[in-house]
């Protein structure tokens, strides 16, 4: 479970610049979670401090009731090693070592011996068994995603994030992505961000941010695209009361349930 309080994150550059503010949400584990929202709104902001690869200026991240914020850098560090498995849109693998060698990195990193033998299984399972010995630069884009996805799987993850995975890949590159992550949610948590409709719709639920804010949570779940919570200021404003009493919204064939922030909201305006 990763339990989200009231997250925000500043970044200073002479002003404050706030880039995510009062974020709060949980996701349930084993749940499959896409983030969506336009350029700039914040995803990449939230899942680098979702998955602890940056700090919040306020709020917190908890998994599997771990407060993150409690944890120094080198602690932070081993749960990142252990838990968290992260797919970047660029996906940064290390240029110097060979496609076995970045993914066997994590858990030689953990000092396992049969790390090799682990990432040749890994990148078997990606396709790529007779490109073990390439470096980087002489895979193509979809190679070298497959490559990331091997090594952040490598350590079987508790949660996987994926920022924008198809997002530098053409479109049979990125189906084939899109495949090998969807395999991971039967054995994780899985957080992506995307800018593909179609696939955010394949998540159980779809975080959509606006502005740095959670604009609405839209459940997937039994194919209905009914609103499930509104936790951002947009939550009282006309074109959010015009969607909670749109036809879609009251008869969706999904579960209706707002966020508790919602919830609380509402509450305290009656
Ligand atoms: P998204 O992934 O939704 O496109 P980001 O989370 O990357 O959005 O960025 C959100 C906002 O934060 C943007 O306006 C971006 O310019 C700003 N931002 C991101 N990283 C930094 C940083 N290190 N310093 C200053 N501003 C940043
Ligand atoms: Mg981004």
């Amino acid at each position: 479970m990763i339990e989200i309080q009231s997250l925000g994150r500043d970044y200073v550059r002479g002003a404050t610049l706030t880039v995510l503010d009062n974020v709060s949400f949980s996701i349930a584990d084993n749940e499959f979670v896409s983030i969506t929202g336009p350029s700039g709104s914040g995803k990449s902001t939230l899942l680098g401090l979702l998955a602890g690869l940056d700090r919040p200026t306020r709020g917190s991240v908890s998994i599997e009731g771990q407060n993150l914020n409690q944890l120094d850098e080198a602690s932070l560090s081993r749960f990142r090693g252990s838990r968290i498995g992260f797919v970047f849109q660029n996906f940064q693998l290390v240029p110097t070592l060979t496609a076995l060698e970045n993914v066997s990195l994590p858990l030689k990193l953990q000092g396992l011996a049969d790390a090799d033998s682990r990432a040749r299984s890994l990148l078997e399972r990606v396709g790529l068994s007779d490109r073990s010995d390439h470096y980087p630069t002489q895979l193509s884009g979809g190679e070298m995603q497959r490559v990331a996805i091997a090594r952040a799987t490598v350590i079987s993850p508790s949660i996987l994030f994926a920022d924008e995975p198809t997002g530098n890949l053409d479109s049979a590159s990125g189906d084939n992505i899109i495949s090998l992550l969807l395999e991971q949610r039967s054995r994780c948590t899985v957080v992506l961000v995307t800018h593909n409709p179609e696939l955010a719709a394949l998540a159980d639920r779809e975080i959509r941010l606006k502005d740095g804010m959670v604009e609405e949570i839209v459940s997937h779940r039994g194919g209905g695209r009914s609103a499930k919570g509104k936790n951002s200021s947009k939550a009282g404003s006309k074109k959010a009361a015009k969607k909670r009493n749109s036809p879609s919204a009251s008869k969706g064939s999904s579960k209706v349930t707002r966020s508790r922030q919602s919830v609380a909201r509402k509450g305290s305006r009656r």
